[in-house]
């Protein structure tokens, strides 16, 4: 009995080894907002949408990247370049792309699927908001602005968080925020429609 109790004791004070070992280590205390902490090199935050170096996009509208998503979080309307506009190398060009960040699960299928390196998973993770239709990045929030350069490549990102971390959550988007539930809806509706399951 006393041996069943000295062992029972002894698997408590086992259970708590770790917890015993931190309690006196002094704790990190990050001052976030103005320090950021450093993430894993593979960690896959907001998405943006990269450009050639002479401003071309690299997305050709393909939607091989709405085919790959696992979470039905992106749309993309491809349409045709003309050479009074032409916006990408290739034939077309995603006049509408769109992802939901509220249904993506961060896996970087998109990124893995795009052949030209068009859609990446940048460190940044500052994009909380009230409302569901803020949560809906369009181009004007995704793509790298003209004078933004070209966007890092996958295997480019520094093992961190960039400089300009936030600044893509901070712009509002040009999605109606004020019927930005509707613009969900309306991507939901739109691959409905595509897959032929309109009712
Ligand atoms: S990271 Fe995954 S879930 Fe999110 S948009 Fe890309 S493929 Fe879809
Ligand atoms: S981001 Fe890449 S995969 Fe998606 S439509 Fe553009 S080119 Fe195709």
């Amino acid at each position: 009995m006393l041996r069943a109790v000295i062992a029972g004791f002894v698997a408590i004070l086992a259970g708590f080894r770790t917890t015993f070992g931190y309690l006196f280590v002094k704790k990190p205390t990050i001052a976030y907002p103005s320090i950021k902490k450093q993430h894993a090199p593979r960690f896959h935050g907001l998405h943006e949408l990269r450009r050639y170096a002479d401003g071309k996009e690299r997305c050709i509208g393909c939607e091989l990247c709405q085919i790959a998503c696992p979470a039905n979080a992106i749309v993309v309307v491809g349409a045709e370049n003309t050479p009074a506009d032409r916006r990408s190398p290739g034939e077309r060009y995603a006049a509408r792309y769109e992802i939901d960040e509220l249904r993506c699960i961060f896996c970087g299928l998109c990124e893995e699927a795009c052949p030209t390196d068009a859609i990446v998973l940048t460190p940044r993770f500052e994009m909380s908001d009230y409302r569901r239709g803020s949560f809906v990045y369009a181009k004007d929030r995704l793509l790298v602005p003209p004078q933004g350069g070209v966007g890092s490549a996958p295997d480019e990102r520094p093992n961190g968080i960039p400089a300009d971390l936030g600044a893509v959550a901070q712009q509002k988007s040009t999605v109606d925020i004020a019927t930005g539930y509707d613009a969900t809806w309306y991507g939901r509706a739109l691959k409905t429609e595509r897959r032929g399951l309109a009712g």
